[in-house]
């Protein structure tokens, strides 16, 4: 069996979270990959290691003197160093780095330092090979990042080799400069080392014990997820819940390698499994409750419009023009709505509005703001019967109006469209009458 294992900021921020990192990959032989990410904070007011780091390059960008700020990043190893007892030295490192930045390497060679450093202390920790990201994780010149030719130098770069330790976040252009991920990337990382190496399972260590069924700032200890599919991650991903990055899922899924998401301070909590099929039942029927405030519907109407071909793509046209991406497109016989998102729509709105009475001349445009979108996510909604007409009967008790319903084909989601105002309550509602009531 071969695992690899993300490790997240959180859990990499002391020597103490690095012991207990240490304890876990010594419990299991087969955690023979290991994706460190940056230190990150050591209690709620600190600052990430990333975030000193793009801090004090902005300084040396200005030419201003960041000698201060860089002996505080320095301060940062160095206590984590001496409280594991290591016997290493970084202040070589530190004074290629101090040049660099000087030489104004860019702000993505600054921020990888984060994880090349803490990757260098957790190879000398753990007695793994360092393997530097920058030599196998490829970017393309347009900044994409280049998912073929890293498999395969990074699969033969690991071919032989039993242990290693691979920071998370950063990889290079073919000339070798560096190119970061967007942020949370050492996710992205551990998924392209888990299909280098065909591992069997990507952990992905952080502080949180898996993904929960609802946002834990609107629900009061929500229950957590056992297992997900990686369609219903996306589905839940995409509508807000976050706890691992969104790119995260691709390079394993179509391998078929799980992702199991595990608690550093809990390593006994079995998490959350992401899989790509499964036959087991979610405990509740839905698997997740997500949602995001801040969208706006245009609602067009016309007389007769489903005997006009090409109406939905004429003004589907009028959106792409001017680059807004559309969410939702719920329509009637006569009407049709458009979702977007407010804030991007406000900067287009009259254009937008023009385009469209130009491109198919409606009888009536209204345009509703300040909606929030909510996806009620699972599985076994498919099997299930009921499952709307029970979240529709949670949302009337509630006193909550609905103003958009949409139900996706693949039937693993149903969209509520509600008020923003009514977006916590619509939430409390229908995790009640999945979990907490399960009627
Ligand atoms: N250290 C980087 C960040 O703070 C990447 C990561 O932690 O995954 O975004």
């Amino acid at each position: 069996m071969k695992k690899v294992v993300k490790f997240g900021g959180s859990s990499l921020a002391s020597a103490e979270q690095f012991q207990k990192v240490g304890n876990i990959i010594r419990a299991d032989v087969d955690r023979k990959f290991v994706v460190p990410s940056a230190p990150g904070k050591r209690f709620s007011a600190d600052t990430k290691v990333t975030d000193m780091l793009y801090a004090c390059y902005a300084l040396a960008e200005k030419d201003h003197d960041f000698t201060k700020e860089m002996t505080k990043i320095e301060e940062r190893y160095q206590e984590i160093i001496d409280g594991l007892g290591l016997d290493l030295n970084l202040t070589p490192e530190f004074n290629k780095i101090f040049d660099n930045f000087k030489q104004k390497a860019g702000s993505d060679y600054a921020a990888s330092r984060g994880e090349y450093l803490n990757g260098i202390i957790m190879a000398n920790y753990l007695g793994y090979e360092f393997v530097d990201p920058a030599e196998a994780i490829v970017f393309k010149e347009d900044g994409s990042f280049d998912a073929e030719t890293t498999n395969n130098l990074l699969s033969q770069r690991l071919a032989d080799v039993e242990r290693a330790v691979i920071p998370g976040f950063y990889g290079a252009y073919a000339d070798g400069k560096v190119k970061t991920f967007s942020r949370g990337g050492s996710d992205v990382t551990g998924s392209i080392v888990a299909k280098a190496v065909q591992a069997d399972v990507y952990e992905n260590w952080t502080d949180v014990s898996g993904f929960m069924i609802a946002d834990p700032r609107i629900i009061n200890n929500p229950k957590g997820i056992e297992t997900i599919t990686y369609a219903e991650l996306r589905e839940l991903a995409y509508m807000g819940a976050s706890v691992l990055h969104e790119d995260a899922i691709f390079p394993v899924r179509k391998e078929g390698i799980p992702i199991n998401i595990k608690n550093t301070n809990a390593p006994d909590d079995e998490g959350t499994w992401i899989v790509g099929n499964t036959c087991q039942k979610s405990k509740y029927i839905i698997t997740g409750i997500a949602g995001k405030k801040g969208f706006a519907s245009i609602n067009i109407e016309k007389d007769q419009m489903n005997t006009e071909v090409g109406f939905g793509r004429k003004v589907l046209q009028v959106f792409e023009e001017c680059g807004i991406n559309f969410e939702h497109m719920p329509s009637g016989i006569d009407t049709l709505s458009v979702m977007v998102h407010q804030s991007e729509f406000e900067a287009k709105e009259q254009s937008i509005l023009y385009g469209i009475t130009k491109a198919v001349n409606p009888d009536h445009i209204d345009i509703q703001s300040d909606l929030a979108l909510i996806a009620v996510v699972g599985r076994g909604m498919k099997a299930t019967r009921g499952t709307a007409g029970r979240i529709f009967a949670a949302l009337a008790h509630a006193n909550v109006n609905v103003r958009m319903i949409d139900q996706g084909s693949s039937e693993l989601n149903i969209i509520i469209g509600v008020s923003n105002e009514d977006f916590e309550a619509a939430i409390k509602a229908i995790y009640a009458i999945f979990v907490e009531i399960q009627l």
